[in-house]
């Protein structure tokens, strides 16, 4: 059996380290980016890691992606307008640090860092 050590947003999820937790379910977790981009950066994240990428999660858990999706835009009209862009930075070479897949949303005033990762 092979051991792995617990990613970042797990460790959120389970209160290892502290996070601004705004929205969670059984299955998702919603909290402040560390670094934000924009006036509004929240990532919303499964509490599964067993999805790396978006395109993973959508073929394993269709469900758990709506579902994610569905907490994106309640958090974009609790926090803004309901206007937002949701990006997932899907593999190195396109920004992704964390291997635990996560949207982030960005509203509010985009500024000038609103590409994350760019
Ligand atoms: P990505 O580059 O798409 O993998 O996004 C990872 C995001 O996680 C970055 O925007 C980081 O600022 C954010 N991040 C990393 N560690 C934490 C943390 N402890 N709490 C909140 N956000 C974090």
């Amino acid at each position: 059996m092979t051991e792995t050590t617990p990613s970042i947003f797990s460790r959120i999820v389970a209160r290892e380290i502290p996070a601004t937790i705004v929205a969670e379910t059984d299955a998702l977790i919603a909290f402040e980016d560390i670094n934000p981009q924009a006036q509004v950066h929240v990532l919303v994240v499964p509490k599964t890691e067993r999805y790396a990428t978006v395109s993973e999660l959508a073929s394993g858990d269709p469900q758990l992606l709506a579902d994610l999706v569905g907490m994106a835009q309640q958090i974009a009209d609790d926090r803004s307008s309901g206007q937002y862009r949701l990006i997932f930075n899907s593999g190195e070479q396109a920004g992704q640090t964390v291997f635990h897949v996560h949207a982030h949303i960005l509203a509010g005033d985009l500024g000038e860092g609103s590409l994350v990762g760019r």
